[in-house]
């Protein structure tokens, strides 16, 4: 019998960073000599590390390279001008479809900081009378210090405040402080069961000198591994580390750890935080993301925060498919139904449900789509204290 290849083809996803470069200048520098090509599958048929890339169809300044090609030594990955970033994970920021007209933005779950960056890149493609933030909380104090160098090496610190060492379910919506907060990212903490991995391990790519994370007290994985080198195609890391399997940047833990008990108590939290970013008066879009596979975190959690009291009482409503930014509105992967999966109120099929779960968007690992398995749905609202700004 035919060996099966040790690494998947997954392509290595890299967003160019439009807060220090362009698309053109790096593919006449850091890409120069390399070919293009028109079709995906060439690059994830690409074991080598042949100079060829391919150009994103779906979401801007995105580039895909073969699996085995080496960046994180270039000037550009080194300089913070190239992130790497995977296809799905850029999704969030883009289906924000932060605009002109949208003032403020808060992440809620912001290390290491991928998303942080797209939308500092994207806010600072779209300048304001008023300039405009991002509020970048994230409640753990190490990887808040791993955000601040993303945020620093990609030349964001002047878009973004960041909340270290603070938790999001604290910030009270009310206050002076997010009086202009118009869009809220949320990309929770979840069970990561959508992550690919590279060779059975876990990558951990990084453009500055190794620090140390923090062991995890939640003791999250099953079994304690070994210290080891480790590698992944982890869409959200971005430092180069040697750490422990069980300390890794994202929180994510082994498939089989992702008991009923366990999702159910990550999807109360996700509920609880999704519910909390609808409070925020001003607020007029959020979009809820997890690289999670399950439904119970994702069509239910939807689902469940759209029959919210506060969902009711403020009038969010899905942002349907038709409403979305081109690039995702064609994408044809979309929510799916899960019977007895989709929490209380979501058993009978209607077509109100039909609508929502068209609205969600699934990325799914280990297609020719070449992504990370990923979910991400957006939330809209004019309710009565939505302004306008500028
Ligand atoms: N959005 C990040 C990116 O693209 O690079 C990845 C975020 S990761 C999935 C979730 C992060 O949220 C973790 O760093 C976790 O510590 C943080 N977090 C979880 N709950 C939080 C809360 N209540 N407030 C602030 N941060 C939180």
């Amino acid at each position: 019998p035919t060996a099966l290849p040790k690494a998947p083809a997954h392509p290595r996803w890299v967003r160019v960073n439009t807060l220090k470069t362009t698309l053109d200048e790096q593919l006449s520098s850091t890409f120069a000599g390399y070919e293009e090509t028109k079709h995906l599958s060439v690059i994830m048929s690409a074991r080598s590390s042949s100079k060829t890339y391919f150009i994103d169809p779906n979401i801007p300044n995105l580039l895909a390279f073969p699996p085995k090609i080496e960046l994180s030594k270039s000037t550009a990955y080194v300089g913070g001008q190239i992130i790497f970033q995977d296809k799905a994970s850029c999704f969030p920021a883009y289906l924000l479809d932060v605009g002109a007209e949208i003032g403020d933005i808060i992440d809620g779950c912001a290390a290491p900081g991928n998303k942080t960056t797209q939308l500092a890149a994207i806010v600072s493609a779209a300048p304001t009378k008023a300039p405009r933030h991002v509020i970048a909380f994230e409640r753990d104090k190490a990887r808040a210090s791993t955000l601040e160098k993303m945020v620093n090496l990609a030349s964001a610190d002047n878009v973004v405040t960041i909340k270290g060492g603070q938790d999001f379910l604290a910030a009270q919506p009310g206050s002076e402080e997010y009086s202009k907060t118009q869009a809220i990212l949320l990309d929770p903490s979840c069970s990561g069961s959508g992550i690919v991995g590279r060779d059975d391990t876990i990558e951990i790519q990084l453009p500055t000198a190794p620090e140390s994370i923090k062991p995890n007290s939640k003791g999250s994985a099953s079994k304690k591994r070994k210290r080891t080198d480790v590698k992944s195609s982890h869409p959200e890391e971005s430092t180069t580390l040697k750490l422990e399997v069980d300390n890794l940047p994202h929180e994510e833990s082994p498939e089989d750890n992702n008991t009923s008990d366990r999702l159910t108590a990550l999807s109360t939290f996700q509920l609880r935080i999704l519910t909390h970013a609808m409070r925020f008066p001003q607020a007029r879009r959020i979009t809820y993301s997890t690289c999670s596979i399950h439904c119970e975190e994702n069509e239910s959690v939807v689902l469940q925060a759209l029959q919210s009291t506060i969902a009711k009482e403020r009038g969010w409503a899905i942002l349907k498919r038709e409403q979305q930014v081109t690039g995702l509105r064609d994408w044809q992967h979309r929510g799916i139904w899960d019977d007895g999966k989709l929490g209380l109120e979501a058993k009978t099929r209607d077509h109100a449900k039909e609508e929502i779960l068209d609205a969600c968007i699934r990325c799914e690992k280990g297609t020719d789509a070449g992504t990370m398995g990923f979910f991400v749905a957006a939330f809209t609202r004019h309710g009565p204290e939505a302004v306008e700004q500028n």
